[in-house]
């Protein structure tokens, strides 16, 4: 296969270049050689396992941008961006190290307190501790206001009750940052991030690992804390009442990183196609030889090559410290979208094949659909960009 990286000929981005470049090659060995193997035991156990973890903190691939003093390897969101776009290049997409690494750790580097980052940051870099962060409850997702989730405080504790639903890694996290409400009278002005370390806690429950139709190695749970009591130098943040503050200042960089997983996906997706249409054949020629294989081939490396430009345009930003939300948005809303798009139009391309599971493109087409709904459904997103109008 035409490698991915290279299927649209693009200059290479500063950012890309010389370290970042050689841990892409690192971690796309490491996903080829450790987790493309078992991959399909991981999607029939719908989840990777706690080993393959450990394997990627000894291989430098867990906490890649989290300071070197913190157990990390002092990199930026140049290095968190060459992993992710290892893994969805390699087609690995349900390995959660992402959402681990780009989105976790940096609540604990931006908001902990220096205890708290000597503590957790280094058991987060091995994989002894997995990551996950709770936000979505039943009843509140697009709206996060609507957390119903409570911590009273009890002396030096608090007092955790509530549920929270859709948590990635959420069967084998055991570092969970809670989003809930220290004061409910007071709305978003009353949310707290608590850090619950589920191997020190009583009270806590996982529900179901949930039946996805897509990213099936990846595990989705509900979560449920009933008089979960931890420590309130758990809180993040010198003052309660921070959360949301907090969340919206980190969410841009969760956003990028599913544009991350896009643009790897779009570019794999095109150069599996283009090698299938080469050789497939239909009356007497290559599919390729039809001239609509030919445009919309044509269109679709003319869209991933605007997308990758407009994303690699948005980490050159975001490294500089100056990727605003709103440019966020538009690269979460835009480059799923896209995604959608390039996969189905690849899976036709395929045929009656591409409906096949044994085809990469129909487990992409099955992968790619939640990317327009997690991390703010892409409607939100035209609504924060409307906002800017
Ligand atoms: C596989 C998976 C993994 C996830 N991982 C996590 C995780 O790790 N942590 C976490 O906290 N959450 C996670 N989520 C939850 C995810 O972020 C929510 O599903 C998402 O934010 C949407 O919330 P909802 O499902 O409650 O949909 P709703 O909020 O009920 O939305 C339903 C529909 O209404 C639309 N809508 C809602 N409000 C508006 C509005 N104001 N204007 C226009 N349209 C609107 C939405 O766009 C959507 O189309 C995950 C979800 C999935 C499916």
């Amino acid at each position: 296969m035409t490698s991915p990286a290279e299927i649209l000929g693009l200059p290479k981005p500063a950012w890309a270049a010389d370290e970042v470049g050689m841990l892409y090659d690192m971690a796309t060995r490491f996903m080829s050689e450790e987790i493309a193997p078992r991959y399909d035991e991981f999607e029939k156990n719908e989840m990777v396992d706690r080993e393959s973890w450990l394997k990627a903190g000894a291989a430098g691939l867990l906490c890649a941008s989290m300071p070197e003093e913190y157990g990390g390897s002092g990199g930026t969101f140049a290095h968190e961006s060459a992993i992710i776009e290892a893994i969805g290049h390699v087609g690995v997409d349900g390995f959660g190290i992402g959402l681990h690494n780009s989105i976790v750790a940096p609540y604990i580097l931006h908001y902990g307190s220096q205890e708290q980052k000597k503590k957790w940051l280094p058991k987060l870099a091995t994989g002894e501790l997995i990551g996950a962060i709770a936000m979505t409850e039943p009843g509140a997702g697009s709206d996060l206001q609507g957390v119903k989730t409570r911590a009273e405080k009890d002396g030096n504790q608090y007092r955790i009750n509530g549920s929270k639903t859709f948590i990635t890694n959420g069967q084998l996290a055991n570092f969970i940052i809670v989003v809930t409400k220290t004061d409910p009278e007071k709305g978003a002005k009353g949310t707290s991030l608590i850090i619950v370390e589920t191997d020190e806690v009583e009270g806590f429950e996982r529900g179901r690992n949930l039946d996805k139709i897509g990213l099936k190695a990846n595990d989705t749970s509900e979560l449920f804390f009933n008089d979960v009591r931890v420590p309130t130098s758990n809180l993040l943040g010198h003052e309660e009442g921070q959360g949301f503050i907090q969340l919206m200042q980190q969410l841009p960089q969760e956003r990028l990183q599913i544009g991350t997983g896009a643009i790897a996906m779009i570019e794999r997706a095109l150069a599996l196609t283009i090698d299938y249409v080469k050789e497939r054949k239909a009356f007497g020629k290559a599919i390729i030889d039809f001239q609509n294989t030919q445009f919309k081939l044509a269109e679709l490396k003319t869209e991933a090559t605007i997308g990758r430009v407009f994303y690699n345009d948005c980490v050159t930003r975001h490294i500089n410290g100056g990727l605003d939300p709103v440019t966020a948005s538009m690269s979460k809303y835009w480059l799923s979208d896209l995604q959608g798009k390039v996969v189905d139009e690849c899976l036709q391309l395929h045929g009656g094949y591409g409906y096949m599971n044994e085809y990469p493109i129909a487990r992409m087409f099955r992968d790619a659909r939640v990317q327009r709904i997690y991390g703010g459904t892409n409607e939100i997103m035209k609504l924060l960009i409307g906002r800017s109008l």
